[in-house]
């Protein structure tokens, strides 16, 4: 705060609760103060879309207890929607002629968290009550691969009510690997893993990858790099991992660590390209060699949720064609340890 950024009024926080009202006061000319922090709404408090959202985007919960150091959701409590309101949303989606749904939350194996593991019956009973609404497709927005590693029947059994292989030819979901430094895990990430220990993290990592080739889920991981303390070991740790998952399908996304106001990390510098080292390119290098890799297979197989003709079909295709001639070049720059420019 503090930073001249050309905007009268900054609104932080959920829409839901102060957000219509602060409108209102500033539409009739009442003083409203410069920073508003909105409160949080209880799950049953979340209101149903009026319409369809964009790629079938459906709120199952927010906020997420395992409180990583550089992550927004971790500062807000863990709350779920009840069923019968999310199925509203599908309802109002399938109506205004969506056809694939994803259900969002931070960790969809948290719905219904109780007792330290995931509520199964709970989980179960609402894939199978949006699967009975009949979306052309069903996904997750994001998985814990903790939760995933401690209840991996959940997962098997979720495929098979959303009828992976035969309604659907996939699922995916965005997860999180961030780094496999047990070290920064410890200092950024504690519960990273629970209720594993943060040792075991690279082999949840694997053992869930492995979970997803078996059972047709493509994942998307974020990896962060240039979290505070980071140094050239940890990352190489890192990139002997993803080395490791080079024939698993799937994307991998490496992000610079960048600040976010109120997180733990909210006061540190965020990493820029000056501050790579050469092991730090060679992560991103080999990210962009597993993509490239796999691009091709995930365009076939999200024809499915896409709605493109045969021209937009063979332009992308042609587009996948030039990614591997365009990016080559920088990505044996990277893969040397040297920045792509
Ligand atoms: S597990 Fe993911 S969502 Fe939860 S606090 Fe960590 S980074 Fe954020």
């Amino acid at each position: 705060m503090g930073e001249v950024v050309g905007v009268d009024h900054i609104y932080l926080g959920e829409g839901e609760s102060d957000f219509p009202e602060v409108c209102r006061k500033i539409i009739a000319g009442e003083k409203v103060p410069h920073v508003i922090r909105g409160a949080a709404v209880l799950g049953e408090a979340i209101p149903v879309n009026r319409k369809a959202t964009i790629g079938g985007i459906v709120e199952i919960g927010r906020g997420c207890w395992r409180g990583c150091a550089f992550c927004s959701p971790a500062m807000r409590t863990l709350r779920h929607r009840p069923l019968e309101k999310i199925l509203e949303d599908v309802r109002v989606n399938l109506i205004y002629g969506q056809k694939d749904i994803i259900l969002h939350s931070e960790d969809f194996f948290s719905y219904g968290y109780c007792m330290g593991k995931p509520d199964e019956k709970k989980i179960l009973e609402l894939v199978t009550a949006v699967k009975q609404l009949h979306p052309k497709t069903i996904d997750v927005s994001h998985l814990s691969l903790a939760s995933v590693h401690q209840s991996q029947g959940l997962l098997r059994a979720i495929s098979e009510v959303v009828g992976v292989g035969s309604s659907q030819n996939h699922m995916s979901a965005w997860i999180g690997i961030e780094t496999v430094s047990c070290r920064i895990l410890e200092m950024h990430m504690p519960n990273k893993a629970r209720p594993a220990k943060i040792g075991n993290w690279p082999e949840i990592v694997r053992d869930c990858y492995r979970l997803f080739a078996e059972e047709s889920w493509l994942p998307v991981a974020s990896l962060v790099l240039g979290l505070p303390g980071e140094t050239a070991e940890d990352v190489i740790k890192t990139t002997d991992l993803v080395e490791s998952l080079m024939d698993y399908t799937g994307l991998m996304l490496p992000l610079f660590f960048t600040t976010i106001a109120d997180t733990k990390l909210g006061g540190r510098r965020g990493f820029a390209g000056e501050d790579a080292l050469p092991e730090h390119w060679q992560l991103v290098g080999l990210c962009l060699e597993y993509n490239l890799r796999h691009l091709k297979k995930l365009h076939r197989l999200y024809r499915e949720r896409m709605t493109a003709g045969p021209a937009v079909h063979a332009a992308l295709k042609g587009i996948n064609l030039m990614a591997d001639i365009m990016l080559s070049k920088y990505m044996k720059r990277m893969k040397r340890g040297e920045p792509p420019n």
